[in-house]
């Protein structure tokens, strides 16, 4: 048996695993407490009613004879679902035509899937901190990683850096778990930098749906000169909740090609037609609604829920001194850990003293020891009460 020995370099998912054990082990210990988790990076507001009334009558499509459907025969998502989604970009005055519009099952299938266009020894530029999908995805397909640190001085948003130059450039805008955003101005340094070298930003925009700065944005097609270096992977994961259901994008120009000119968006037309067999039918009629009018109303009510939850969480952290990042473009709160405790020493704090459930930052790289994520994606109900408990000496 030959294996891929690069599955053996890559460092054990031990964060949510022992995550799981200190909580359980704390639970059973003192079965009567209640704990509040603000450590998940799961929705929990269900999903949109325009989106519920889509499935449920394509699911009735499914089932009549004239109306029923089997392979999507383009493989790249249907076209009423392309046209939502380059509507979707056209409502914030970016253009991206269909057919560079190719749609998945969300961006951790596009991320990873993304890399087999590359050759094996393309390096990869990775933020630290950031999520761990990009180091692991590269570990596993043996690609060199080059780190650049995100830190308090540069406000968790690195800006490019002539000695750390590669072929793959990884932006995680807003970012998770910093929850920091990059404005137009420090993408464009970033995108002038991929075209002097010949790099491509994988662009991952999973959180744009929280960008609220004016300045700050939510797609990288918003900076001119990014059609010829970047891809964008989106997800209706936090936009519309769809972690469940299943349902992104991916977006290469027709511009973007190689220095002999070849251009990447056949081949990955060609990746996924011949890897994959595109989204259900009920699903994509899903993901259509969410840009309806009334789904996208329905879905911005989510984030604002999400958000008013942020807030609460800012605040409260505000009045306590800590310092903290985050929480106003993204549902996530990056908080440095007081008194100079490491990220497990503090998630231990929370846990016994207040019952709160947070993130330990090292899970998401070296640069993140310190630190510690909260996230808004638990109920108003849940973050008053641990903002309470927080204040609560
Ligand atoms: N990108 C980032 C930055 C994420 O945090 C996540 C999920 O938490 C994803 C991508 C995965 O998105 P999807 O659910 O579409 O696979």
């Amino acid at each position: 048996m030959k294996l891929n020995e690069h599955f053996f370099e890559l460092k054990s998912s031990y964060l949510f695993k022992r995550i799981a054990q200190e909580v359980g082990a704390y639970k059973g210990a003192n079965p009567g407490a209640d704990i509040i988790r603000l450590g998940i990076g799961d929705v929990t507001r269900p999903l949109a009613p325009a989106v519920v009334a889509a499935m449920q009558k394509a699911a009735a499509e499914m089932g009549v004879k004239e109306t029923f459907r089997g392979y999507d025969d383009d493989g790249v998502g249907y076209l009423f679902l392309r046209e939502a989604i380059a509507g979707y970009y056209a409502q914030r005055g970016t253009a991206v035509d269909v057919s560079e519009i190719v749609v998945s099952d969300g961006a951790k299938s596009d991320l990873g899937n993304i890399l087999e266009l590359f050759a094996t020894d393309a390096a990869a530029l990775i933020p630290d901190p950031v999520y761990p999908a990009y180091v692991d995805t590269n570990v596993m397909s043996g690609h060199p990683i080059v780190y650049i640190s995100g830190n308090e001085e540069n406000g968790f948003l690195p800006l490019p850096d002539e000695n750390l130059v590669t072929d793959v450039i990884y932006i995680c805008s807003p970012n998770n778990p910093t929850g920091a955003a990059y404005s137009r101005e420090q993408l464009r340094a970033w995108v002038d930098f991929a075209n002097a070298h010949g790099s491509v930003i994988l662009f991952d925009a999973a959180y744009e749906g929280f960008v609220r700065d004016e300045t700050a944005a939510r797609s990288i097609f918003e900076i001119p000169g990014s059609r010829t270096c970047a891809i964008e992977v989106c997800s209706l994961s936090k936009l519309a909740g769809f972690t469940g259901v299943r349902a992104g994008w991916t977006v290469v120009p027709k511009e973007l090609a190689d220095s002999a000119g070849r251009a990447l968006l056949p081949l990955w037309v060609r990746r996924q037609t011949t890897k994959f067999n595109g989204v259900s039918y009920v699903t994509q009629r899903a993901a259509e609604a969410v840009f309806s009018p009334e789904g996208l109303a329905q879905c911005r009510e989510n984030l604002a829920y999400y958000q008013q939850n942020a807030q609460l969480l800012s605040e409260t952290l505000g009045k306590l001194g800590i310092k903290h990042f985050g929480g106003k473009n993204s549902p996530y709160i990056w908080l440095k850990c007081p008194n100079g405790l490491d990220s497990w020493a503090y998630f231990d704090y929370l846990l016994k003293e207040k019952n709160i459930v947070g993130t330990p930052g090292e899970g998401f790289g070296k640069n993140g020891d310190g630190y510690l994520r909260l996230t808004s994606f638990g109920t108003h109900e849940a973050t008053e009460k641990a903002a309470a408990r927080l204040l609560a000496q």
